[in-house]
């Protein structure tokens, strides 16, 4: 029988990968803890309309990527291809949201039915912020100057750009979508395909397109930010003078334009050249149209999302992945015969409670030589051996298996402290 495999574009991440999306995990809920952000988890699966009224129906992903289907009852779920829309229905169901100001932040499976290549993936994952109930720049600055501090962590501040644009109100973007229509519709021939299609559906799409000739013919066409109303040009000056203040650069890109209805004012992206044409790596902005839009009471909300698999992608390109991170295990120990394992297996068990070190314990038996190849593989930098000898002497050997350093016998009682010596540097 044919054996059957993962859906396409839906990977596993294997042992040897979990340490490095463990070392990125940990990195963000530090630097997020340190300016008080809340975690919440959210269930994968809503109902569709939710994502058709946040998102949009005319947008790429609500036309043609949502894993949707109908459950047993009839009702129309979709895999969320996204995680605002959840967290402001979240934060409605439960009143988190009225009179109340949030931070939070969420992490996990996103999908979306995309072609599946470097970067893009059906099942991916995201770490989101979204906070709710500031309506300053502020707020806007400090979800930048966030970011900026976690790649200053990740050692990748200087392989990403920040973007950075204003989308004024939405009354401005619709005289601006008017003009720009008009004007593209002059020369839909010049335009490329995708282009084309989207003059009639998502216009402001458009500006995002990668097409050398659209490029061109944009050159020419209206300019958004001569639309922009005097409230969203003041809200971003201020934004901009906060970053200069932080010492956080950007590029003023007015053609950055969000792929979902729901942004105003602020929007930005994190942008590496380091991986091609999938190279924006976070992406976020204002959304305070939202939360009414869900059937909430108006609220100010911004917020941001990262792909985690294009992040790691980059600390691994970029050889940004510390060593120690992928090392599973400080000690292998292992015992020739059955006496000796059953003592050390209690001795190990102490151990790992009063050094807190990793410690590998062989099981299975085996020569002194099988068991020493284990040993090697395992990562350790050092071995414990107990034969027969020892056992009758009171000692473990210590082998360090790294170092060009003896191996040494201590008495079992020296041993923890000796172990915890010999790590110390790792320790701190
Ligand atoms: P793109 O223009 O690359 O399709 P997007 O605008 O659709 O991105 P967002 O919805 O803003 O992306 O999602 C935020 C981030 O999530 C992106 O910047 C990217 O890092 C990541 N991301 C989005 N779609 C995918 C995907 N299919 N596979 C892997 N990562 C993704
Ligand atoms: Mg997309």
């Amino acid at each position: 029988m044919a054996r059957i495999k993962a859906i396409r574009g839906m990977n596993d991440i294997l042992p040897d990968q979990t340490p490095v999306w463990q070392f990125l995990e940990n990195r963000v809920k530090e630097v997020l803890g340190r300016y008080g952000y809340a975690e919440l988890r959210m269930p994968i699966v809503e109902q569709t309309d939710l994502f058709k009224r946040s998102i949009g129906e005319v947008t790429d992903i609500v036309e043609k990527e949502m894993y949707t289907f109908e459950d047993r009852n009839g009702d129309s779920l979709t895999l969320r291809p996204e995680g605002t829309a959840s967290c402001v229905r979240a934060c409605e169901e439960h009143g988190l949201i009225f009179n109340q100001v949030q931070r939070l932040w969420y992490m996990g499976p996103m999908f979306r039915h995309e072609r599946p290549q470097k970067g893009r993936y059906r099942q991916f994952h995201q770490i989101g912020v979204e906070t709710f109930g500031m309506q300053g720049p502020d707020i806007d600055a400090e979800l930048i100057v966030m970011t900026a501090r976690l790649w200053r962590q990740l050692g990748l501040e200087d392989a990403v750009t920040l973007h950075l644009n204003t989308l004024g109100n939405a009354a401005d973007r619709a005289r601006f979508r008017e003009d720009l229509v008009n004007y593209l519709g002059a020369h839909v021939d010049k335009l490329d395909a995708d282009s084309q299609r989207r003059l009639s559906t998502n216009p402001l799409r458009i500006l995002d397109s990668k097409d050398p000739q659209t490029q061109a013919l944009l050159d020419d066409a209206p300019h958004f930010h001569d639309y922009i109303d005097d409230e969203s040009r003041e809200h971003f000056e201020r934004l901009c003078k906060l970053l200069d203040q932080a010492g956080v650069a950007y590029e003023v890109n007015a053609r950055l334009v969000r792929g979902l209805d729901y942004y105003g004012k602020t929007v930005f992206e994190w942008i590496t050249d380091e991986l091609g044409a999938q190279g924006t790596v976070c992406a976020g902005g204002r959304y305070d149209g939202l939360v009414e839009q869900l059937g909430g009471r108006p609220t100010p909300a911004v917020g941001f999302a990262m792909g985690v698999e294009r992040l790691i992608l980059l600390l691994e390109t970029l050889g940004k992945v510390p060593d120690a991170v992928r090392q599973q295990v400080d000690i292998y120990a292992m015992a020739m015969g059955d006496e000796a394992f059953a003592r050390l297996f209690g001795l190990v068990d102490t151990l790992r409670e009063q050094t807190g070190l990793r410690i590998q314990l062989h099981c299975g038996g085996g020569s002194f030589k099988s068991q020493m190849k284990k040993a090697d593989r395992s990562g350790a930098r050092i071995a414990l051996l107990l034969g027969d000898d020892e056992c009758r002497a009171g000692v473990v050997t210590v082998k360090p298996l790294r170092e060009a350093l003896e191996q040494r016998q201590v008495p079992v009682e020296q041993l923890a402290d000796t172990l915890a010596s010999m790590f110390v540097e790792d320790q701190e």
